[in-house]
């Protein structure tokens, strides 16, 4: 398989588990933002409810003052009564603002909002009814009854506010702790009221009922216990918050030290020669238990603190995954672009060069992009070698030039530039072998100068060599296109005449003779020259040689008969000579 398919394949792969494991992660936590959102918001009423329980349940101070409330302080009783109950309405109200869109859908919530809203007119239509008792007649089982129709108000805010905790804990169980928490703070300070409020029916009440109120003082006493417990073992733990801590030490000191303190001197001074009115009580108990109720509320901030960090730091995941995994997939994308133009791209182009430089072209390829430095690296190499093919190929030029030119000085005569004697006898071969294939005869002129012993003598060398030329240049046009005129040494001359009868060659020497005599040399001599022919029979087997000797036999006569003439065949048997 092909690498560069691999690596597709490989990107691709890479590229998929990306995209999944950073869609998973940004997934998840968007899921866990909308959640922690939908948190958050559930959690504000959470807080309204836990604001709501604690008015009703701190209503009651103001209530057992009012029910409690001697001639001279009634007035001022029944004022801060008023008041506290604005105050308590309009944080309801705030409440059930939170509910103005879901009233309509959740049923189950507008039963307990209504029973809400019932038991707390209740429980106020019950104070008023003792409060509307002249101050000497407040005694006994109404108050008893007054208060107990506010501690149904109070459990109702509890059962509505232990509802809604659940719903936020559904969306955010990260905060289930807190929740708990809170909502322990948020018991301790409602029994803290209570366990007031018994005081308070002790206090009012004639001997009979005493027995049932101390038993309930007693009971609340056991459960407050238990709530500390609860909050001083795990709240510092889990925590672990200085605030907190600080809180926890002043509920400690206010209300288990201070308050208990004071709650039990009342609770046992308490008989028919009591002095202490359920007023004076209630004015120095509530501040108490302010302890409490701030516990309440930095737990309840610490969680929605909790909250609002869970979200924000989903969402910031959700932002942080969806960033990586863009640029994991530019990477990726870069890479992989990267990889074809600058190393797939050119290694075919490579690859192909090679192959034209196999086939033979050195020519220089066009202009390509620019391609990783590795595969640069190695077009730089090709170049290398392919300057160096090309430099080698000059030089064989070179070399073979210079063979064909050796070749051509070995063959050639230099002075007249005619076939020398070796080129004159590799061409004979040729054609005698020729005219054998063909049956056909062959004809030699061998030609001697006359006398040219005393051309140089007479005139000088330079005048011989020029006449050699001229010879050279002069008798050549004579002959055929086939016919061979070489120099064949000194002042001889030699041709070749293939396929010419008898009378043909013995015409071509008399033309060539003729020819001789009209050179005009400047000087006052005439060239004339001796001629001895010899003719090979088509179908003999007359070597080279041979048929030389018999040429030049005939040129020996043509010298003896007088110089200047032709001595053609059959005029000397070569026996003879
Ligand atoms: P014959 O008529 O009997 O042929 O007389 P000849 O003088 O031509 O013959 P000989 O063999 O006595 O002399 C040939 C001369 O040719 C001798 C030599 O110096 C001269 N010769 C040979 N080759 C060259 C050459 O290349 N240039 C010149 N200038 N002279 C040459
Ligand atoms: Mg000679
Ligand atoms: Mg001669």
């Amino acid at each position: 398989m092909r690498i560069q398919t691999l690596q597709r394949i490989g990107g691709l792969l890479a590229g998929l588990s990306c995209l999944m494991l950073g869609g998973w992660i940004i997934l998840s936590n968007y899921e866990a933002y909308h959640r922690f959102d939908l948190g958050a918001h559930s959690y504000k009423r959470l807080t309204a409810a836990f604001a709501a329980a604690n008015a009703i349940s701190s209503e009651r101070g103001p209530s057992n003052s009012a029910m409690g409330a001697t001639p001279d302080n009634n007035e001022l009783a029944m004022a801060a009564l008023e008041e506290k109950r604005d105050a308590t309405d309009e944080i309801v109200e705030s409440l059930l603002a939170h509910f103005a869109d879901e009233l309509s859908e959740d049923a189950s919530l507008r039963l307990e909002l209504t029973a809400l809203m019932n038991a707390l007119s209740a429980g106020r239509s019950a104070v008023d009814a003792v409060a509307a008792l002249p101050t000497a007649e407040r005694q006994g089982q109404p108050i008893t009854s007054a208060i107990e129709s506010m501690f149904a108000a109070a459990d109702q805010a509890i059962r509505l506010r232990d509802h809604l905790a659940q719903v936020v804990i559904a969306d955010a169980p990260q905060i289930s702790t807190e929740i708990v928490v809170a909502t322990t703070a948020s018991d301790l300070r409602e029994f803290e009221g209570r366990l007031g409020s018994y005081v308070v029916m002790m206090l009012t009440s004639g001997v009979i009922e005493d027995v049932r109120h101390r038993q309930n003082y007693t009971h609340t006493r056991v459960r407050l216990s238990v709530l500390r417990d609860l909050l001083t073992t795990y709240t510092r733990a889990y925590f672990n918050s200085p605030s907190i801590e600080a809180v926890l030490a002043r509920v400690e000191e206010d209300y288990f030290d201070a308050a208990l303190g004071y709650v039990e001197e009342v609770a046992l001074r308490h008989g028919p020669d009591n002095s202490m009115s359920a007023g004076e009580f209630t004015a120095a108990y509530i501040p108490m238990m302010a302890s409490s109720e701030q516990l309440r509320e930095a737990v309840t901030k610490a969680a929605e603190a909790r909250l609002v960090d869970l979200r924000d730091s989903s969402l910031r995941t959700v932002v942080i995954a969806a960033l990586l995994t863009l640029f994991a997939l530019l990477v990726l994308i870069c890479v992989a672009v990267l990889f074809s133009t600058r190393l797939f791209a050119p290694l075919l182009t490579l690859s192909d060069q090679v192959n034209i430089l196999a086939g033979g072209d050195l020519e220089d390829p066009p202009e390509q992009p620019p391609p990783s430095r590795e595969v640069a690296q190695m077009f730089a190499s090709l170049g290398a070698l392919r300057r160096q093919m090309r430099e080698k190929q000059r030089l064989e030029r070179d070399q073979l030039a210079l063979t064909e030119k050796l070749q051509t000085l070995a063959q050639t005569d230099m002075l007249t530039g005619l076939p020398n004697r070796r080129a004159i006898t590799d061409r004979a071969r040729d054609i005698l072998r020729t005219a054998d294939r063909r049956n056909e005869p062959v004809g030699v002129i061998m030609l001697d100068i006359d006398h040219f012993k005393r051309i140089n003598d007479n005139f000088g060398h330079d005048m011989g060599d020029m006449v050699l030329q001229l010879v050279a240049r002069t008798l050549p046009p004579i002959l055929r296109a086939n016919d061979v005129f070489g120099r064949y040494g000194g002042e001889e001359f030699l041709a070749i005449v293939p396929n010419a009868t008898d009378q043909n060659v013995v015409a071509i020497a008399e033309k060539l003779r003729q020819a001789l005599e009209k050179i005009e040399t400047g000087k006052d001599f005439k060239v004339t020259g001796s001629f001895g022919l010899g003719i090979r029979d088509a179908g003999s087997q007359m070597s080279w040689e041979n048929l030389v000797s018999i040429a030049d036999r005939q040129l020996y006569r043509a010298k003896s008969d007088g110089r200047n003439r032709v001595s053609g065949p059959g005029q000397l048997p070569p026996e003879a000579a």
